[in-house]
């Protein structure tokens, strides 16, 4: 078999990470994206863990059908009884069962014998035939487990009829040839393995993830895990992209194929991080802000001469817009719908008013608007969850004589107007708390981050950012060529994520107390 099977997690291991962050909207929009992407197997979720993550990976199954949809679940024969009813609809579902394998799990954590293990996994296994024979077993901690008994339960799971193996290095703790090693090991020592696809997931406690996944392909895995912009546990799973374009761009090496189209990497990395709040590092390999800026001047020498010289990959292969102009204040409705539908947006009439009114506005404070800023203007025309408050006007006085001030004006619901000031340690402090005095919910700022869209100094400022309320996360999105206002627009941004997710937590709870009367 030459084709890798690309197995995105972002909506699980990756939403894990996040604390929650996502709504179930939003992990539709991110499973969608995905499916334009063309990655084989979406993880939806982990059913039993709480309502909400069986509702997403319900609506995923029915309403995204291209890819197989997947469902995480303990090896217990009611866990999966329950998960099945989430992933029933998909046009391909996956049962996915997860037990550990390892002796120091097995001691500490499940206090359970060798024997019993096999014995649990062989059973769960058969009892999710009866569902679909599209069955993957992982065996946690797969890495630190001792190889014989890895063979042994391997064996045993694909008797039991598992038709996808997966060796995580739950911890990352491996090192890429010992990894390498253990897949090696599996297919020379499972005598059934190729009755079964063979794959990998990996952590990046030690930077590894991506080198361990490529190693163990290198010697015969043929499904990677991994998620979006590299986003998970502690120190993340393995980025997909990164995967991805190493087995693209090194095709030669690898003598491999895969379902993607590559220049969507760019949109999907770009929709998880506004969604998640984590911005991705400018140095990011394949996706970050400076992954083809070149600055050495031999290098922009040889650049301008022939761009292989310093390029070993083409950044419109990925999809990211290009950073020279495009279009001016001049141009009109027309040009910019084209150039719209050029960047792979189609919207409707309504949303694309909206769009056009705010690149005009731009266009009035910046000269030249390219790509990158028509993607920001769209992003945020686009994801506004439905608003409560509207950022109307905002006043801000600071420097290091004055008290920093800040006077704002929202519309709140029914239209009303609403105004008031406070003051902060800063400017952006003193616009938080003077849209605290008009929005009075309790939260806390928990990440703030602010990044150019494009060079110069008129650039668009894009602010991302995360508050807490009661143990929940919300992000905020916002971009102006003003920072203060994208700062403030963030906030508002973030503060209608938490009034619609309380509003829907309401109204749920008066439904269930008719119910139950
Ligand atoms: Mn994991």
């Amino acid at each position: 078999m030459d084709r890798v099977i690309i197995f995105d997690t972002t909506l699980r291991d990756g939403e894990q990470a996040a604390g929650g962050t996502l709504n179930v909207q939003e992990k539709l929009e991110i499973a969608h994206q995905l499916e334009k992407l063309g990655v084989d197997v979406i993880e939806a979720g982990f059913p039993v863990t709480s309502p909400g993550d069986f509702e997403a990976v319900r609506l995923i199954s029915e309403k995204v059908r291209k890819p197989s949809v997947c469902a995480l679940m303990h090896a217990n024969i009611k866990a999966i009884d329950e998960s099945w009813k989430a992933i029933k609809k998909a046009s391909n579902p996956r049962i996915h069962i997860v037990l550990s394998s390892s002796d120091i799990h097995l001691f500490y954590q499940l206090r359970k014998s060798r024997e019993q293990i096999l014995e649990m996994s062989r059973d769960t296994v058969k009892h999710a035939r009866k569902y679909t024979d599209n069955i993957e077993f992982s065996a946690m901690d797969a890495s630190r487990t001792d190889p014989a008994f890895i063979y042994q339960l391997l064996q045993a799971v694909i008797d039991a009829g598992a038709s996808t193996v997966n060796i995580p290095d739950t911890v990352g703790y491996a090192m890429p040839q010992q990894f390498g090693a253990i897949i090696n090991g599996v297919m020379k020592n499972v005598p059934n393995i190729n009755k079964a696809v063979v794959s990998v997931h990996c952590h990046n406690d030690l930077g590894l993830a991506v080198a361990n996944t490529l190693e163990a392909v290198r010697c015969g895995a043929r499904q990677v895990e991994g998620t979006i912009n590299g986003i998970g546990e502690r120190a993340g799973n393995a980025s997909l992209e990164e995967i991805i374009m190493a087995i693209k761009t090194r095709g030669d090496f690898f003598k491999l194929t895969m379902g993607v189209d590559t220049k969507q990497i760019y949109r999907t990395s770009r929709l998880v991080s506004d969604l998640t709040g984590f911005p991705v590092q400018p140095n990011k390999a394949v996706v970050g802000g400076n992954a083809f800026r070149h600055s050495s001047g031999l290098h922009v020498d040889g650049m301008l001469k022939e761009s292989k010289t310093y390029e070993i990959m083409d950044p419109r292969s990925i999809g990211i817009p290009s950073s020279s102009l495009v279009l001016g204040k001049t141009s009109g409705r027309h040009a910019f719908r084209e150039r719209l539908s050029e960047l792979g947006y189609t919207l409707n009439d309504e949303d694309l008013n909206k769009a056009f009114t705010a690149f005009k506005e731009l266009a009035d404070k910046k000269k030249d608007i390219t790509d990158r800023d028509i993607e920001s203007v769209v992003a945020e025309e686009q994801r506004t969850v439905s608003e409560e408050y509207h950022l109307d006007r905002l006043q801000v006085t600071c420097g290091d004589r004055g008290i920093p001030t800040a006077a704002v004006r929202l519309i709140g619901p029914d239209g009303k107007a609403l105004e008031d000031a406070a003051l902060g340690t800063g400017p952006v402090d003193a616009v938080y708390k003077a849209i605290n005095r008009l929005v009075s919910v309790r939260n806390q700022l928990t990440e703030f981050s602010v990044k150019s869209i494009t060079e110069g100094i008129d650039a668009i400022g894009e602010v991302l950012i995360r508050i807490e309320s009661e143990g929940v996360s919300y992000t905020g999105r916002g971009s102006d060529t003003d920072i203060i206002v994208s700062s403030a627009k963030a906030y508002i941004n973030a503060l209608n994520r938490l009034l619609s997710a309380k509003k829907a937590k309401s109204n749920k709870k008066t439904k269930s107390s008719k119910k139950s009367n």
